[in-house]
């Protein structure tokens, strides 16, 4: 039969984790197979139709810097785009996008199928093929049996997926799409640590049963920022206001009334949910004395009525569900399209993985995404583009690689899960990261685009664009070094008003970039001024870089210093529990962790300094 049934990566599963996971593998040049249970919903977003935010338009910087699909799909799909923390330091400044989710789709489709190397299959995986302890394949539910080298699990919400409305509750892996149940029994034999999760979603209203005169609305950036290194505001669909409302006393004594009802709040839902996206009945016990919450009427996108009300997550019964949306300001004729639900589903304890993410307890088989217990399309897209990577450089008999904390968001989020796990889903927050000065979304390419196409995952087009803006720094830089500003001429009397104190003597652009209050923009044109101004992405970077250069420098001499314990390995037969001097408590998180090294070690919560010294003791002690 000419049917292609030998691939070097398998990836199952067509979510945010999966499309990156594929594109990213078949961008390496290996030959690739994703296999999902629906074509028609690749891409698609289960939640909330929004891409970044803080911390995770960093991951989206990221994907992007390694050439991955999100923040390019982000720029054809954005309805309303605005950069969050915009008056704060460049580090915690982060770009969010309401998106129009069948456009976002058709984006992500489009290079899926435009993917050289990459073929699509729809059926659901229901088993894998295991050789010798290693994954080598998978077989679908008609009995097909796909074999590969190396096989990516991205089964997001669906494995043993359970949605509960009130106190019904019925198997599914989201709303309206089959669970996956005979795959999650055939994991269970294996030996993963494998535990149950929560998430929620709020009821879709009808637009057209909304009174929007009553709310505020919320516009987007006037000058829309941009998602892609790669993007511009041309791609930008036509851009569209959100709105806001508030719950009320009424809203939460419908809750209240409802509690009785609820799975959450009767036992019946076990797994925990996200805690900085709570659902409105958790919002209301846990916040008591609060009498509103906001709650954003966000457009699902520019061609159906559907809105969505970020805020009010529930899997209450859908009566209490109308009732308590029905009671805010603006909705109270409301029509709702789709009922609010919860779902429970198997994840995997991530302790249980490499770096790659790939398991070790079988060779060849990597974990990505929403399994691994982490929430957020970001997160699974970040996760799903190093799955891939890894899983090709393994067909490929190469080295894997993993960005480190210093170097990457990706590198904190994969640390953090390996070291630590989660009992509850993970999201990402630029409180995470020790090294944000470093990690910003602006430099994300700076930081990553290299290493990729090292490993071949950057097409000539983007390296070109890359090589060229990198190139353009250094010779802004450099100009701006070596242009000076003589006092009492006209360029010192243009650029006088905006200091503290009159030049007195020469000054380089760059020097006097340096001065507070005076921006790039300031000084730029003053001498030597090219005839095309600099792209904003190259002067963006000239000023960051002078302007903090001091903390950037501190915290390059921190990473050095952490680097030499990142260097420090700890044996992968180490007796934790033989160590004298450690607590109890230290030695069983030890002992359950492993971590690889001193650095991932101190990392551990409840792993002190003085434990950390105590391990290097013992190490040398061993020595
Ligand atoms: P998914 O996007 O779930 O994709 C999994 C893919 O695998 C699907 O295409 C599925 O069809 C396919 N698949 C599964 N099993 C098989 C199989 N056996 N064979 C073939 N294909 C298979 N995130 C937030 O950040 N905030 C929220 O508030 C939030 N709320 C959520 C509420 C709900 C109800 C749900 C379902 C998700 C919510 N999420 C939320 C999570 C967000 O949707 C996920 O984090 C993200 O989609 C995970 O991406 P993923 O690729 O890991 O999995």
């Amino acid at each position: 039969m000419d049917f292609p049934t030998r691939f070097d990566v398998i990836v199952v599963g067509g979510g945010h984790a999966g499309t990156e996971a594929a594109l990213a593998a078949a961008r390496m040049g290996v030959k690739t197979l994703l296999l999902t249970h629906n074509i028609e919903t690749l891409g698609q977003m289960s939640c909330n139709p929004a891409i970044g935010g803080i911390g995770k338009s960093h991951l989206v910087k990221e994907i992007d810097a390694l050439d991955g699909a999100m923040a390019l799909a982000t720029d054809k799909a954005g309805i309303q785009f605005r950069t969050l923390n915009s008056r704060k330091g460049p580090a915690v400044r982060a770009t969010r996008a309401q998106a129009d989710r069948i456009l976002y789709k058709a984006a992500v489709r489009e290079m899926l199928e435009n993917q050289e190397n990459l073929w699509l299959f729809q059926q659901s995986c229901e088993d894998l093929i295991v050789e010798d302890g290693a994954a080598r394949g998978v077989i679908t539910q008609s009995g097909i049996q796909f074999r590969g080298k190396t096989v990516v699990l991205t089964t997001g919400t669906f494995l043993g997926g359970l949605i509960h409305v009130g106190m019904q509750n019925y198997s599914g892996g989201r709303a309206g799409d089959p669970a996956s149940i005979g795959l999650a029994q055939k994991l269970r034999e294996l030996p993963f640590r494998i535990d149950r999760l929560k998430t929620g979603t709020p009821p879709r209203i009808d637009a057209r049963s909304v009174d929007f005169s009553v709310m505020q609305a919320q516009p987007g950036d006037d000058i829309t920022p941009v998602m892609s290194y790669l993007g511009h505001r041309g791609l930008h669909p036509q851009q569209i206001n959100c709105f806001i409302t508030h719950t009320n006393e009424r809203t939460h004594d419908i809750i209240r009334a409802g509690m009785d009802r609820s799975p959450m709040y009767s036992g019946v839902i076990e797994g925990i949910g996200p805690r900085y996206c709570p659902s409105i009945e958790d919002k209301i016990v846990r916040f008591a004395d609060k009498d509103s919450h906001q709650v954003f009427i966000e457009p699902e996108g520019l061609t159906t009525h559907e809105l969505y009300p970020n805020g009010v997550s529930t899997s209450l019964p859908f009566d209490v569900q109308l009732e308590l949306i029905r009671s805010m300001k603006g909705m109270e004729n409301a029509h709702i399209t789709r009922p609010g639900y919860a779902i429970e589903y198997d994840y995997f304890n991530p302790q249980d993985l490499k770096y790659s993410l790939e398991t070790k307890h079988m060779e060849g088989l990597f974990f990505a995404g929403q399994i691994n217990g982490t929430t957020g399309y970001e997160e699974a897209g970040a996760q799903g583009l190093l799955a891939g990577m890894n899983a090709a450089l393994q067909a490929q008999g190469k080295e894997a690689w993993t960005p480190r904390r210093d170097e990457a968001y990706l590198g904190v989020l994969v640390d953090d899960l390996i070291t630590m796990g989660t009992k509850e889903p993970y999201r990402m927050f630029t409180s995470r990261a020790e090294y944000r000065l470093i990690l910003r979304e602006d430099n994300a390419d700076m930081r990553l685009t290299e290493k990729g196409h090292e490993v071949g995952l950057i097409s000539e087009e983007r390296w070109a664009a890359f090589c060229k803006k990198r190139e353009a720094i250094e010779l802004e830089t450099q100009r701006m070094k070596s242009s000076w500003i003589v006092p009492n001429t006209p360029e010192a009397e243009a650029i006088n008003p905006k200091l503290e104190t009159p030049i007195s003597h020469e000054y380089s652009l760059l020097d006097l970039l340096k001065r507070p209050g005076v921006e790039y923009a300031d000084v730029a044109h003053l001498k030597n001024a090219p005839e095309t101004p600099v792209d904003e992405q190259v002067s963006e970077q000239v000023q960051i870089s002078v302007k903090y250069a001091g903390y950037i420098t501190r915290q390059a001499d921190d990473i050095e210093r952490m680097r030499r314990q990142e260097n420090t390995a700890l044996p992968e037969d180490l007796d934790y529990t033989k160590i004298d001097g450690l607590s109890n408590e230290v030695k069983q998180k030890l002992q359950e962790a492993r971590p690889a090294t001193l650095a991932a070690a101190s990392r551990i919560q409840g792993v002190t300094p003085a434990a950390v010294s105590l391990l290097l003791v013992h190490l040398k002690k061993r020595a």
